[in-house]
């Protein structure tokens, strides 16, 4: 999929040409589209942002996607940005790609992992995204001499997306439930055409077809000792000057919230008691389900949406007793301990690296390991011995994406020192390509080898831009290779063994350089496998070494991070901690899971075709 968003579709203004559809009650449905069939529940947040807003609308969606409800998730970002690839993971967290190539937030990794549910550009909805729409087509004279305002264009936009995604449903049918989370605060500038659009949704949808959920914070100042409201009172009222009254209200807070807070907050928002809920920390976000669902939580918004007799019950059963196996599992004690190191530019901030913070965890936790993380920042790493020296004790590296210069040279060293000591090793993306140079540099001797992102005049530029490639690919000229591909996985490999012999594997890319064919004979001669490749293109996509030399040393172009569940984790990630397990306790191997897992010289074709 392109990246850039001027290839997708034209829009659905084009398909105005009269300015009747453009009066003062322009508000266009999809074609098809039945109101008030589709609910929609949208999560506001007050007083503050970072409250974990994207966990609470996923876990709030799983509860009803357990019942049996289908149901659709969108952000509705107010930056100006068209998506987030340009944005800072140190200001914002992870860039996360979804299948189809767009570039997001980290929240969206968030749903796609609760809810189990791959998402697309429909899910993600940015002002810029909005607003270049917009213009493109007031430039094209699309809107007939009338003057374009924010109501009703712009939120008639907002509204027909929100249709649109609606009509998204299983088997043509339109969703159940869209759940809309609303970036920022209420009473941002940059997200009030998104609460007025919303605003105005609810009322041409019909009574009961809208659930607000204003989720807010109660302070405890240390000082005082106790709750106060004062703060979500006013959040509250905001949105209410805004023409929103909610149905149900959320309180984020330290500990649970007393009655006395729950009474005011009732009282100053016209929310009866039963519908003001304690959302107060808890030691892991996938306990947030079940305890939404002893509070009554899904009771509530089923009631207010009318929507029991969609539920099934027999799929609700099953589906709890699935996650909160998991979720036991999780705060249960673990059999094994490893150390894991991650070496990366942005170590100091856990955001950056978010959806690898959880494939690690959901691994650990079916291997049932504590797994200790230590972020390392290998820009000081100037020599060997210096990574050697804080890597001390790691049972298992992680070299993960990165992009620029800084860090480089220190991420190279921990690849050599993953393959000369036999730690259990994965490198991702940049990791990989770090790899690849590492090997030609020391193996093969060629000194200077390097990415041209790094060194455009190396003599042995073994990783580099290829926009011919690309070009073959159908990828614009200079833009990142980004989205899902498939990989062809060689037979009788180490790849094929984790994917459990499958021969073709759909991962997702973000990356502007690859492996010179230039140089694969010559790194394969020496050694070097690459087992999954491009099933047509020469574009190396996993790198390997045989067993005989390493019991596991597995690079990965794509971000193997990002397709990882809490129900399903991801195999190189698996493959990785379970070798390293097996390295501290070699009886580990015979276990089932062990079996499955590591790779040894009796199951290391188990699967291959
Ligand atoms: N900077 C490298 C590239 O563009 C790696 C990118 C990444 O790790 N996501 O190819």
């Amino acid at each position: 999929m392109p990246h850039s968003d001027s290839d997708a579709s034209p829009g659905f203004l084009s398909q105005f040409s009269n300015s009747e559809d453009l009066g003062e009650h322009f508000s266009p449905t999809p074609p098809g589209y039945i109101k008030g069939r589709t609910r929609f529940v949208v999560v506001i947040g007050t007083v503050m942002s970072g409250l974990g807003k994207g966990i609470f609308a996923s876990s709030l969606a799983k509860l009803l996607q357990d019942k049996g409800l289908s149901v659709a998730p969108v952000k509705l970002e107010g930056y100006l940005n068209i998506d987030s690839g340009t944005l800072n993971p140190y200001r914002h967290g992870e860039v996360f790609v979804l299948d189809d190539g767009l570039e997001t937030d980290m929240d969206l990794g968030t749903y796609e992992r609760i809810l189990g549910q791959n998402l697309s550009r429909s899910n993600f909805m940015t002002a810029g995204q909005i607003y270049t729409e917009i213009l493109e087509c007031e430039r094209r004279g699309g809107y007939l001499g009338r003057d374009v305002q924010m109501i009703p264009h712009v939120t008639g936009v907002v509204k027909m997306k929100l249709r649109e995604l609606a009509m998204k449903g299983p088997s043509g049918k339109q969703v159940d439930v869209v759940f809309v989370e609303v970036g920022g605060t209420a009473g941002d500038y940059e997200n009030g055409f998104y609460i007025e659009a919303l605003r105005e949704l609810a009322f041409e949808e019909g009574d009961g077809s809208t659930c607000f959920v204003a989720l807010t914070y109660i302070i405890e100042p240390a000082i005082l000792g106790e709750q106060k409201s004062k703060a979500a009172q006013l959040g509250m009222k905001r949105l209410m000057e805004a023409g929103i009254q909610p149905h149900i209200i959320a309180c984020r807070a330290k500990n649970p919230v007393t009655p006395k807070v729950a009474q005011k907050i009732s009282m100053f928002s016209n929310v009866p008691m039963k519908r003001v809920f304690s959302m107060h920390d808890r030691e892991s976000i996938y306990v947030i389900p079940d305890a939404m669902r002893t509070e009554g939580l899904d009771r509530e918004i089923l009631s207010i949406l009318q929507l029991h007799d969609r539920v099934d019950n027999v799929a609700e059963d099953g589906a709890r007793k699935v996650w909160s196996t998991f979720a036991s599992r999780l705060s249960g004690p673990r059999d094994h301990n490893i150390t894991l190191g991650i070496s990366g530019k942005y170590a100091a901030l856990r955001d950056a690296y978010a959806s690898i913070d959880k494939a690690v965890e959901h691994c650990a936790v079916d291997l049932s390991a504590t797994v200790d993380i230590r972020w390392l920042d290998t820009s000081d790493f100037d020599t060997a011995e210096h990574a050697s020296h804080a890597l001390d004790g790691v049972d298992a590296i992680i070299v993960p994406g990165g992009f620029g210069m800084r860090g480089v040279e220190g991420k190279i060293h921990c690849v050599e020192l993953a393959r000369t000591q036999r730690i259990p090793f994965l490198g991702i993306c940049l990791g990989f390509q770090m790899a690849v140079i590492e090997y030609a540099r020391n193996v093969l001797g060629w000194s200077d080898a390097n990415s041209t992102e790094f060194n455009s005049k190396t003599k042995y530029p073994v990783i580099s831009e290829l926009p011919d490639q690309k070009r073959l690919e159908g990828i614009m000229g200079g833009t990142m290779r980004l989205g899902a591909q498939d990989v062809a996985i060689t037979p009788n490999s180490l790849a094929s063994f984790l994917c459990g012999g499958s021969k073709l594997v759909r991962e997702r890319f973000r990356h502007r350089y690859e492996v010179d064919p230039a140089f694969i004979d010559r790194l394969e001669a020496a050694g070097l496998i690459f087992s999954g490749r491009h099933p047509k293109q020469p574009i190396m996509q996993v790198l390997e070494l045989p067993l005989t030399s390493h019991p596991y040393f597995i690079g990965a172009q794509f971000h193997p991070e990002l397709t990882s569940r809490p129900l399903a984790p991801q195999a190189l990630f698996m493959g990785l901690l379970a070798a390293a397990i097996a390295q501290k306790e070699p009886a580990f191997a015979q276990t089932a899971a062990g079996r499955r897992w590591v790779r040894s010289a009796s199951t290391a074709n188990s699967h291959s075709a």
